[in-house]
Parts: structure tokens; C-alpha cells; sequence
């Protein structure tokens, strides 16, 4: 792996973080006269910890990880962006994606003016990690992969990943957000053996928090230090880091409902499998299933016309005639394979 010297752009490298009132004093005192902040409507009225340190402890505890090695986002899309503003030089340097992934890797790069180049994966959405690696060159600076992938559900191969792993010397981000639905083991236990590792998980998924704006990234102390300098200071407000603090502590209904929707899935599946408008139902390790039928628009259509709204991959390369399916309770499973019959 190069250093991250070399990988982190020049500005980023020097960039001396704005410090905020909560960084220059973090004790316990009696009076507050430091942050220019109304003295009433407590708790409200005080600036919330920028690093979310009480919140990071318990999920620390929960991944297995450090406090150190996390970083909490507005949703994953906001590590997302900081990848890219930390280590892509606009107009110079490259970033390498699978495809078809998830759209905001793309949009991220764009909105930073970073080439931004996709390598598709084989015909049946396994990573063919030597292609991948050859869309590298000196100035691919990050690679983006998603297992489970979205919109194609699979796991991707551990083996591959691996390759990719030890065969780039620039960072390399897993993608993480269907974790809790798959079969497979996380990559967080591999952060200490590799140091160019950025896992991403979040709570939109599986917690059920979408509303919530919570993502998470996970990478070694010396990354964290990069997304901590140019985060916004106080990225993650008061309420969400105690509701989410407080969420956490339910872990045995999110355990329920994963059990849940697993089960639904399976059966979503064997549906699929059994219907004869449907061309191919691909393995899922996520809380959707991608199908392939004949005339996607126009199951799509007739299905929304019912009420009942799934995602139309059609237009997306490697997809085509695929509908995104997320798997829903009981019940709206029950309509949406009744509307789908019809
Ligand atoms: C849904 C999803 C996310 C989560 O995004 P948030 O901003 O955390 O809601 C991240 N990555 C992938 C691939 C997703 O499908």
C-alpha cells in the first residue's frame, strides 16, 4: 500500500481543521461560557459532541472494532463524499467501481469532477478481480465494491475481494450495507491486517432507521484522523445520536425483524421461482431479490397502477428486464404476489 502521504490530496494532507469550542474544552465544568450558545432550553441549546464519543463506544462494543476506527456520517452517502473529497484531486486523479453498484459513488465523483470508471461484473455478478484491477492505473486512488451489492444482491467472492484488497496499493471501500441480511461474515475483522481498508455500514437497512440519517465508516485510526479534519464539526446533532444510542439497545427486535424479513425472502423467492412470467430470480444476500421478466416496464407499470411500486432496473447495464424487489412484512408480500399473478 502506498502511504497515506501519497494517497490523501496535498490540501487535505495539510489541512489544519477548523477547532471547535467542544474541541478546545471537553471536561466536565459548571459554567459554559464558550460557545456563544443560548444558557436555556437545555439540552438543546449546547453544541452536541462532534465525535460522538458515547455513542461510538456502543457500537464499538458491538462490531468488535475501536472507538478510534469509527467515523458516524449523515448516512453512508456522507463518508461516501469524504472519500472522495479526502484522496480523488479533481481532474487528475481516478476512482474504480464495480458495476452495475450503487448510484452515489458515481454521483460523489461527479459532483467532485473525479473520473470515475466502471468495470462491469461477469454475467452473473461475480467480481472478476484481475479485470477489475486492470482499469487501475498511478492515479486510481480508491475502489469502490459493494457486498452485498446493490441492485444485484449477491455476495461478492471473498477470494476476489481479497485479490482486490492486496493487489491495490490505494484505499479500497466495502461497501457494507445489506451486512446484516447475508450469510457471510463482515470485513471489519480484517481492518487491523489491512490498512487500506474502508468498510461502510449503516443504519438505514436493517435498523429500520432510514429517517434517521445514521451511516457508519470503519478504517484505521490514521484514515479516521483524514474524515475527522474535514467532516463538518458537528455532523451528527444531539437527537440522533441519543435515539440512536437508544435504538442500539433494542438489538434483539432489529435480530427479529432481520429473522423476519430473511424468512419472507425465501419465500419471495420460491414465488418467484415458481412463476412462469418470471425469466430468472438471481441469489440475494440482502433484503431484496432481483428478477428478470419479459417485459419489465410493463410488469412495473401494472404493478404501480395496483399501488404496489418496485424498482425498475431495466435501463441499468447488465440489467435489463431486472425489477428490484425489497422485501416487505407479510402482508405486502401478499399483494405484491397477488398483483404479480395477475
Ligand atoms: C441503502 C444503501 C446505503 C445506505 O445509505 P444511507 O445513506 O446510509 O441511507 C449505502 N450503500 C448502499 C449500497 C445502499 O444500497
Amino acid at each position: 500500500m502506498k502511504t497515506l502521504k501519497e494517497l490523501v490530496r496535498p490540501n487535505i494532507f495539510a489541512l489544519k481543521p477548523y477547532s471547535c469550542a467542544r474541541n478546545e474544552f471537553t471536561g466536565e465544568a459548571s459554567v459554559y461560557l464558550d460557545a456563544n450558545e443560548n444558557p436555556l432550553n437545555g439540552p438543546y441549546n449546547r453544541y452536541p459532541d462532534p465525535l460522538q464519543l458515547e455513542l461510538k463506544a456502543k457500537i464499538a462494543r458491538m462490531k468488535g472494532v475501536r472507538i478510534e476506527q469509527i467515523m458516524l456520517g449523515n448516512g453512508s452517502d456522507e463518508p461516501i463524499d469524504l472519500i472522495v473529497r479526502i484522496f480523488c484531486e479533481p481532474k487528475e486523479d481516478n476512482i474504480v467501481a464495480i458495476a452495475p453498484s450503487y448510484g452515489m459513488y458515481e454521483v460523489c465523483a461527479d459532483v467532485n469532477n473525479v473520473e470515475y470508471r466502471k468495470v462491469m461484473l461477469n454475467d452473473d455478478f461475480t467480481l472478476d478481480a484481475a479485470k477489475l484491477l486492470a482499469a487501475v492505473d498511478k492515479k486510481t486512488k480508491v475502489i469502490f465494491l459493494c457486498s452485498p451489492n446493490n441492485p444485484t444482491g449477491n455476495l461478492l467472492n471473498r477470494k476476489e475481494m481479497l485479490k482486490v484488497v492486496e493487489g491495490f496499493d490505494g484505499i479500497v471501500v466495502i461497501d457494507e450495507a445489506y451486512i446484516d441480511f447475508a450469510s457471510e461474515e463482515s470485513w471489519l475483522k480484517d481492518l487491523d491486517r489491512y490498512k487500506n481498508l474502508i468498510v461502510l455500514q449503516t443504519f438505514s437497512k436493517a435498523w429500520g432507521l432510514a429517517a434517521v440519517r445514521c451511516g457508519m465508516a470503519f478504517a484505521s485510526e490514521e484514515i479516521m484522523g483524514y474524515f475527522n479534519k474535514v467532516k463538518y464539526p458537528y455532523n451528527i446533532n444531539l437527537l440522533t445520536q441519543q435515539f440512536v444510542n437508544e435504538q442500539i439497545d433494542m438489538i434483539e427486535r432489529k435480530k427479529g425483524w432481520v429473522k423476519m424479513l430473511l424468512e419472507q425472502r425465501d419465500r419471495l423467492v420460491n414465488a418467484f421461482e415458481a412463476m412462469p412470467l418470471v425469466k430468472k430470480v438471481y441469489p440475494t444476500d440482502a433484503n431484496f431479490v432481483l428478477i428478470k421478466v419479459d417485459d419489465a416496464n410493463g410488469v412495473y407499470k401494472s404493478l404501480m397502477e395496483k399501488g404496489v411500486i418496485v424498482r425498475n432496473r431495466n435501463n441499468v447495464s447488465l440489467c435489463g428486464g431486472c425489477l428490484r424487489i425489497t422485501v416487505g412484512t407479510a402482508e405486502e408480500n401478499d399483494t405484491l404476489l397477488a398483483e404479480i399473478q395477475k
